[in-house]
């Protein structure tokens, strides 16, 4: 029997990957690896599910078992891939060698962790990747029997999406970050303070222009020292200080990676014949995009190629809508420093437009009800991949 097309990673990209897949070739024999659960999951939603009251289980909408059952694959569960050999085209794991015909790397990004956290605190710190990391951080959270008291440290996506969410789920927050606003990747200043504003007066606690320097235990609580000499306790900390591709597995076997994750070129092929990078772990001609819409995309486009119709792949001029109902947020951040902010609108409600030197919107962010204007925007701006 001819060895198996091997998907690494059971994420949105590898379970997306599987899915438009057998949409076009019902019969390939596909194996499909994981060191996680492997539950069919949206990823989005771990920062979505305190206000709803979801409990971890909700947030599956399948197990490996039944992705299995439903798309003719072999997945193998709670199995982390130690090894590639490109030559042989094999994986190692444990004493295991297993034979690839092709293969798609869709190892996401981890965590990236600025400090170090004490072992005597794992129980107390946590970072919220997967949904086995959601698992941990929701049972933390009821176990206190109580609304917890929750800082979490990094103001990105996901800082402040956790923090929205928790503070509507009931609990009290603290956000802190070195930045002087919250999403400076994504919002010019202005826009980023005016989002913190919203979430002061919702009655959260916001530190910005402040880094931590080291996490102590507290009695029976946890604190973080702060950069400024205050000191923040909390019963629990959330780290969201930002995510890196996890590209270790490709560097060991060979493959040239770059902070930006694993190069491939428009058909998601890297330098080594027969294998793919797909989703957070990828850089896609030079772009590392980490949402949904790329890898869905991507997706799409390898299934086709690995069905014998190579097709390249195509973003859009797709913005990211940030989940902080206490202020909406869209932004789509130029792919270059712009010539000027122009921003219109007053308040909470603001417009900022991302201009070149000859006047061309190439980005944008808004917020609270000039988010309205994304799609007018977006039918004007540049796409990410063109
Ligand atoms: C809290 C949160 C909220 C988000 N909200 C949004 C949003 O609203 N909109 C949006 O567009 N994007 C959002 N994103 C980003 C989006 O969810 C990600 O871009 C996407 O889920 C990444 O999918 P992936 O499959 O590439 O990676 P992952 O989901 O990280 O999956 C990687 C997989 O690889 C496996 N793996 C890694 N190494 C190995 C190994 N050695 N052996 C075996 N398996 C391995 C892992 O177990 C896992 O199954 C959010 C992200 C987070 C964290």
């Amino acid at each position: 029997m001819s060895a198996p097309l091997t998907i690494i990673g059971s994420g949105m990209a590898g379970l997306g990957l599987l899915r438009a897949l057998r949409a076009l070739d019902a019969g390939r024999p596909v194996t499909l690896i994981t060191a996680d659960g492997g539950d069919d999951y949206s990823k989005p939603l771990l920062s979505a599910g305190f206000a709803k009251r979801l409990p971890p289980d909700r947030l599956a909408a399948r197990s490996a078992l039944r992705v299995a059952e439903e798309l003719g694959a072999v997945v193998r569960t709670h199995t982390r891939v130690e090894a590639i050999d490109l030559a042989a085209r094999t994986l190692q794991i444990g004493a295991e060698e297993l034979p690839w015909s092709e293969l798609v790397l869709a190892t996401g990004a981890a965590p990236a962790v600025p400090f170090s956290v004490p072992d005597t605190l794992a129980g107390r710190v946590f970072t919220v990747n997967d949904l086995d990391d959601y698992r941990a951080f929701h049972g933390a959270l009821a176990a206190l029997g109580r609304p917890g008291r929750v800082a979490i440290v990094g103001a990105g996506l996901v800082g402040c999406e956790f923090a929205n969410d928790l503070l509507a789920g009931g609990h009290e927050v603290s956000l802190m970050a070195p930045e002087a606003a919250p999403l400076v990747r994504l919002l010019p200043e202005p826009l980023g303070r005016a989002l913190g504003e919203a979430f002061q007066e919702a009655g959260m606690r916001l530190a910005m222009g402040v880094g931590v320097r080291a996490i102590e235990t507290a009695g029976a609580k946890v604190a973080l020292a702060l950069g400024d000499g205050n000191r923040c306790e909390a019963d629990l900390i959330l780290v969201a200080t930002g995510l890196k591709p996890r590209t270790a597995l490709a560097e060991a076997a060979g493959l040239a990676v770059s902070a930006a994750g694993i190069p491939t070129d428009r058909h998601l092929a890297t330098a080594a014949p027969g294998v793919h990078a797909l989703g957070d772990a990828a850089c896609v001609d030079g772009v590392n995009a980490m949402y949904v819409q790329p890898l869905q995309a991507g997706a799409k486009a390898l299934a086709r190629t690995l069905t014998g119709t190579p097709t390249p792949v195509h973003y859009g001029p797709w913005p990211v809508v940030v989940k902080t109902p206490l202020l909406p947020v869209v932004a789509l951040p130029p792919a270059r420093p712009p010539a000027r902010w122009r921003i219109e609108g007053k308040a909470g409600d603001l417009a900022a437009l991302a201009e070149s030197e000859d006047g061309r919107l190439i980005g944008f962010a808004l917020t609270g009800a000039c988010v309205r204007r994304k799609v007018e925007l977006a039918r004007v701006a540049p796409p990410l991949l063109g």
